[in-house]
C-alpha cells in the first residue's frame, strides 16, 4: 500500500497508481513504490548479473547509513531499497533517486529496455504486470512462463489441499480428545465451559498435524466440528455420571439404558435442560476464542502467498 504523500511524490515524478501502489519508470528504471509500517520502499525490477550484485552490495553499508535504509536488496532480478520511515523520509528518497539511481547503470543494473526475465531488449510486444505486489515490465512471451510457472505452483498447492480430508479426520479425533477431557472434568463434578477453549485447540492442533493447509476457507469446517465437540462432550460427560450411578446401583439399569435415560432427563427435568445449554453455550464462546487465537496466528503466517499476477498499463 501507498500513503498519500509518498503517492504524490510518486506521481509528481510520473509514476502511476494502480493496485495500492506507484509504479513506471524512473531515471530510466522500471520501479515500485510502497510503504508498510515503519517503511517507505522502492523495488526496481531490473537485470543484474553476478558482478553487478558483487559490487552494489559492496556499497550496502554505505548506502545503509548514507540514505538511512531498512534493506538494501539486490538480486539476480531486482534491487529493493527500503527507507526507514521518519523525520524527512521523502527528502532522503528524493536525494536517493536524484544521486544515486543514476549510477545504477554504471554498477551494471538492467535498465527499463531491458527483461529482467531473459535479458533481451524489450521491443513492442512487452507487457508491464504487477507479479507479487512489484511491477514488471517484460516480454509477453517470458510473462507467460512466469504465469505458467506459477500455474504449476498452484497445482501442486492444489495437491496439498487434498490433505484437508485428512485435515478434517485429525480435527475430528483431536477434538474427540478434547470432549473425553471436559466429560471426565464434568463427570468430577467441576465447572467445564472454559474447557471448550481445549477443544477448540485441539481441533484446529489436528487440522493442521494431520497436514490440512490453514486458510480462512476451513472456519466453517471448523465451526460445525467443535459445536460438535461441545455437544458431544456435554452429553459424554452426563453419560459417564450416570453409568457411575448405574455402577453403584443408585439407579437401576444397565449402560445401555443411559441415552434413554438423558433423553427422559432433557424432556421432564427443565433444570437439567437448563445447565446442559449453559454449559454448551459457555463452552462454545471458550472454543471459538480458542480456535479464534490459534487460527489468527497461523493464518498470518500463510496470507502472504495469495497475491495473483495482475495486468498493468504500460
Ligand atoms: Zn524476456
Amino acid at each position: 500500500m501507498i500513503g498519500s504523500a509518498y503517492k504524490k511524490f510518486a506521481a509528481e515524478r510520473g509514476l502511476k497508481f494502480s493496485n495500492g501502489i506507484c509504479y513506471g519508470e524512473l531515471n530510466g528504471f522500471m520501479v515500485t513504490l510502497s510503504e508498510g509500517r515503519g517503511y517507505k520502499d522502492i523495488y526496481i525490477s531490473a537485470q543484474c548479473g553476478q558482478d553487478t550484485c558483487g559490487r552494489l552490495m559492496a556499497e550496502a553499508d554505505v548506502l545503509k547509513k548514507k540514505y538511512k535504509l531498512n534493506a538494501f536488496e539486490v538480486n539476480s532480478k531486482f534491487v529493493y531499497i527500503a527507507f526507514l520511515d521518519g523525520v524527512g523520509t521523502l527528502k532522503r528518497i528524493a536525494a536517493f533517486v536524484d544521486e544515486f539511481m543514476p549510477q545504477l547503470r554504471e554498477y551494471g543494473v538492467g535498465g527499463a529496455e531491458i527483461c529482467p526475465e531473459c535479458g533481451g531488449t524489450l521491443d513492442s510486444g512487452c507487457v508491464t504486470k504487477l507479479i507479487y505486489g512489484h511491477a514488471v515490465k517484460l516480454h509477453s512471451g517470458c510473462a507467460e512462463e512466469i504465469i505458467n510457472q506459477m500455474r504449476d505452483g498452484e497445482e501442486q498447492a492444489a495437491e496439498v489441499k487434498s490433505n484437508a480430508g485428512m485435515g478434517i479426520v485429525g480435527a475430528v479425533l483431536f477434538g474427540i480428545v478434547g470432549a473425553i477431557s471436559w466429560a471426565i472434568v464434568y463427570a468430577l463434578g467441576w465447572f467445564v465451559g472454559w474447557l471448550g477453549a481445549l477443544i477448540g485447540f485441539m481441533v484446529v492442533k489436528g487440522y493442521e498435524k494431520f497436514g490440512g493447509n490453514i486458510k480462512k476457507s476451513v472456519i466453517p469446517v471448523f465451526a460445525v466440528i467443535v459445536i460438535l465437540c461441545v455437544i458431544f462432550a456435554q452429553f459424554l460427560g452426563d453419560a459417564f455420571q450416570l453409568g457411575y450411578y448405574i455402577q453403584n446401583g443408585e439407579i437401576y439399569g444397565t449402560f445401555a439404558d443411559i441415552p434413554s435415560y438423558i433423553k427422559i432427563l432433557l424432556e421432564e427435568e427443565p433444570e437439567y435442560r437448563a445447565s446442559v445449554i449453559k454449559n454448551i453455550i459457555i463452552g462454545l464462546i471458550f472454543a471459538a476464542l480458542g480456535v479464534y487465537g490459534l487460527f489468527r496466528s497461523l493464518i498470518s503466517s500463510v496470507s502472504s502467498h495469495s497475491k495473483k499476477i495482475v495486468d498493468l498499463e504500460n
